[in-house]
């Protein structure tokens, strides 16, 4: 394809993706030194990131007893018992530090009456190993938690020197014969030029992929960039049939009144007025996790006590809370239900209906961020020169179901961990890896036919049957039929990706080829998930199977791996890491504690 020109840089690090997964990635890799990169689409404090409300777990204490330790089990009977244990141990215990050092950084947290940083309650966070009441354990800047925190990381980023390529999608990865990630292409979108990008490791923080369905809260860019990427260099992707649907995405518009809303007193209601969350979860109420009262909504529209002309959505009322806390505690969301539902939250209802809103699956990774090339063989066996951070990525700490403001924290914990392990094993003196040329060309040609396509099909068209097919068969709940009709769907809607057909052939912001290239990692990420979804047979945190209606420790507690090939995916398994980090008598957390049993809030 020598019709293009491209333009060479070279790196020790290129992170690729500027939420808060990537900045903190970036931040970290240039404080150790690191001649460091980061590549984005969209500018770095316009990532999905931004619109985070609630706020961001860690167990300071600040407004009650807590400990690292309660913040485990809690993650760990969250994740329905698929979390990685070394993992969320790293998680739980790395939390109070990473949260610190975004405060020296600059963070401005809301405050306590004597100068701490506000923490508020959210849905599956207790005390006493779920035997206490709720904690407050969630750091909030008000509901604005996802900008500060943007804000202030880029800033820190461009003071530490790390070099920002904004608005350049990256298109491929750049791979050795024998696996070695070598660097990434990147199509810079404003002036039409290609990009290779050297580096001693890369690191993904391309973010989820909601786009996959129809009603999802992510921004249009959360399209699964790097788990396209991934999957195109032959690397599996895990634990894809988790899907969260929140509870409370505005009904219509599909974005996001904050679980802190629930956290500062509000709750649900039915047609009849009733608070019905109390009947199934007498103890947490509202702030049962997501995935059981997303259910609870859904049985409650089913059985026709849903609201509104159709019954088909539930109320959130906050009306009953004082305006102060309004106005300072949830000033963005009372804004977003005016806005989107047309609601004044201080004497009406807001809409809401369960909506797609994060993928527990990803990429898969150690707790290093280190990327496996992953098999039931060689469970553990790493692909060097690639790591991934943040929703992209699968540690695994979320598991089968993640808790709300898990992930903020997990972007930082593990951007932090990324950068650290980097310093350990990415040495600036030693010369950059020698480019695969036929792997550049592949990239390439790739571009280039999808530039070219002229088939039948407009790009918004063929995501549209892909959105609807996942909303209806991969839903909150999913029976046998729903996905075996949904994968053989899928299966057709996938086999239309050649007969695309992109109208502009221009190089410069070519929105037509940048959708196109994006529906190309929807697809892998939406075949993953169905496909996954329809092997697993039991119930666990997101994947509510009517068939299967109990979780399987026996036969199921693994971790599914899936290699997308166009309308083709293979299945494999990994095991669940059971081992903590560190041993009982080390102050680690009591294995008694974390064993597997019924999850009920
Ligand atoms: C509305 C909303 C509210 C939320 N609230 C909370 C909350 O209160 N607490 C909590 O813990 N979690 C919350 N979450 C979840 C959390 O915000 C996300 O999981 C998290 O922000 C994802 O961060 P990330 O850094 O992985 O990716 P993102 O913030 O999505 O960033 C992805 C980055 O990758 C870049 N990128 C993607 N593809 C490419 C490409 N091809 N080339 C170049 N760059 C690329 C983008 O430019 C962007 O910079 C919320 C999510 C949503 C949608």
């Amino acid at each position: 394809m020598s019709a293009y020109k491209i333009e060479e840089h070279t790196y020790d690090v290129v992170v690729v993706g500027a939420g808060g997964a990537g900045l903190r990635a970036t931040l970290g890799m240039a404080e150790q030194g690191l001649k460091t990169a980061c590549v984005t689409k969209v500018f770095p404090t316009r990532s999905h990131t931004v619109a985070a409300q609630g706020g961001i777990a860690a167990s300071l204490g600040n407004m009650g007893p807590d400990s690292w330790q309660w913040h485990m089990y809690d993650t760990v009977k969250g994740s329905d018992w698929l979390g990685d244990t070394d993992a969320m141990e790293y998680l739980a215990r790395e939390a109070p530090k990473a949260v610190y050092e975004l405060e020296h950084y600059g963070v401005p947290f809301s405050r306590t009456e004597d100068g701490k940083i506000y923490q508020r309650p959210f849905g599956g966070h207790t005390t006493e190993f779920g035997e206490g009441p709720p904690v407050q354990r969630t750091c909030a800047a008000a509901d604005r938690t996802g900008h500060a925190m943007l804000h202030t990381l880029y800033g820190q980023s461009v003071k530490q020197k790390a070099e920002f390529f904004i608005e350049y999608f990256a298109t491929d990865l750049i791979m050795s014969d024998d696996g070695q990630c070598q660097g990434v292409m990147a199509w810079k979108l404003d002036d039409g030029t290609l990009h290779v990008f050297n580096a001693k490791m890369v690191v993904l923080a391309t973010g989820g992929y909601g786009r996959a369905y129809f009603s999802a809260t992510s921004a249009h860019t959360c399209t699964g960039d790097g788990n396209g990427m991934v999957a195109r260099a032959g690397l599996p992707l895990q634990d894809m049939e988790f899907v969260q649907f929140h509870p409370t995405g505005i009904f219509g518009a599909g974005c996001l009144i904050t679980e802190g809303a629930r956290g500062e007193g509000g709750y649900l209601t039915n047609s009849e007025g009733e608070r019905f969350m109390e009947r199934y979860a007498p103890t947490y109420k509202d702030l049962a996790s997501r995935d059981v009262v997303s259910r609870c909504m859904t049985i409650e529209i089913r059985e026709g006590r849903g609201v509104g002309p159709n019954k088909d959505h539930i109320h959130l009322n906050l009306s009953h809370l004082p305006k102060e806390a309004l106005h300072l505690r949830l000033p963005g969301i009372s804004e977003s239900a005016r806005v989107f539902a047309g609601v004044d939250v201080t004497k009406e209802p807001i809409p809401v209906l369960p909506t797609v809103h994060y993928n527990m699956g990803g990429i898969p990774t150690n707790y290093w961020g280190e990327v496996l090339n992953a098999d039931a063989e060689n469970p553990d066996r790493i692909a060097p020169g690639l790591m991934a951070v943040g929703e992209a990525a699968c540690a695994s700490v979320h598991g089968a179901n993640r808790l709300g403001s898990n992930s903020l924290i997990d972007l930082v914990v593990f951007g932090r961990a990324a950068a650290i392990r980097a310093g350990q094993i990415v040495d600036p003196k030693a010369p950059n890896p020698e480019l695969n040329r036929a792997s550049v060309e592949r990239a390439l040609d790739r571009f280039d036919k999808f530039r070219n396509f002229n088939g039948g099909t407009p790009t918004a068209e063929l995501r549209l049957e892909m959105q609807k097919t996942m909303q209806s068969d991969a839903a909150v709940f999913r029976t046998d039929k729903t996905l075996a009709e949904g994968v053989e769907k899928m299966k057709a809607v996938a086999g239309k990706m050649d007969d695309l057909k992109v109208t502009d052939r221009s190089l410069i912001w070519n929105t037509d080829l940048m959708e196109t290239l994006e529906l190309d990692n929807l697809m892998p990420c939406a075949m993953a998930t169905i496909v996954s979804a329809e092997a697993r047979k039991e119930s666990r945190g997101a994947h509510a199977q009517e068939d299967h209606p109990d979780r399987d420790d026996e036969n199921w507690r693994k971790h599914s791996l899936a290699w997308v090939n166009g309308e083709k995916v293979a299945l494999d398994y990994r095991p669940v890491h059971l081992n903590p980090l560190t041993g009982h008598n080390e102050g680690g957390i009591d294995l008694k504690k974390i064993a597997p049993k019924a999850r009920v809030y």
